[in-house]
């Protein structure tokens, strides 16, 4: 599957968050109105905590070590070409507790040792 493939995907989730929130409230037929929105957030955050995922691989497919120099992302501070120190995965946390794991090359300046995840 490609990276930016995610129609497909992102359309089965909000299915199941459809589904699962219908099947839920025919389980829970006197559930407070605080209730089903805790149900329903519940499952927003995991649609959305995979599309944030998703999303975020997408901009950060575009493996700057593969470009040609010319074209590769420089240093902040002093404007030399970064070179890779291969890849690093990030974790981060979303609203609603969900965690996103993204994998990200890690570029260091040769001359001032500035070291940071470009934006593919
Ligand atoms: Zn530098």
């Amino acid at each position: 599957m490609k990276r930016t493939d995610f129609d497909r995907t992102w359309r089965e989730l909000s299915e199941d968050v459809i589904t699962g929130m219908k099947e839920w409230r025919l389980q829970h037929p006197k559930a407070t109105f605080a209730e089903i929105e805790r149900a329903l957030d519940e499952r927003l955050a995991r649609l959305r905590a995979r599309m944030l995922q998703d999303a975020a691989l997408a901009s950060a497919a575009g493996d700057w070590t593969a470009e040609p120099e010319a074209e590769r992302p420089v240093c902040p501070e002093c404007g030399h070409v970064l070179t890779s120190q291969g890849s690093q995965t990030r974790q981060f946390q979303t609203q609603g507790r969900q965690e996103i794991i993204l994998e990200r090359k890690y570029g260091v300046c040769p001359a001032c040792g500035t070291g940071l995840f470009p934006l593919g």
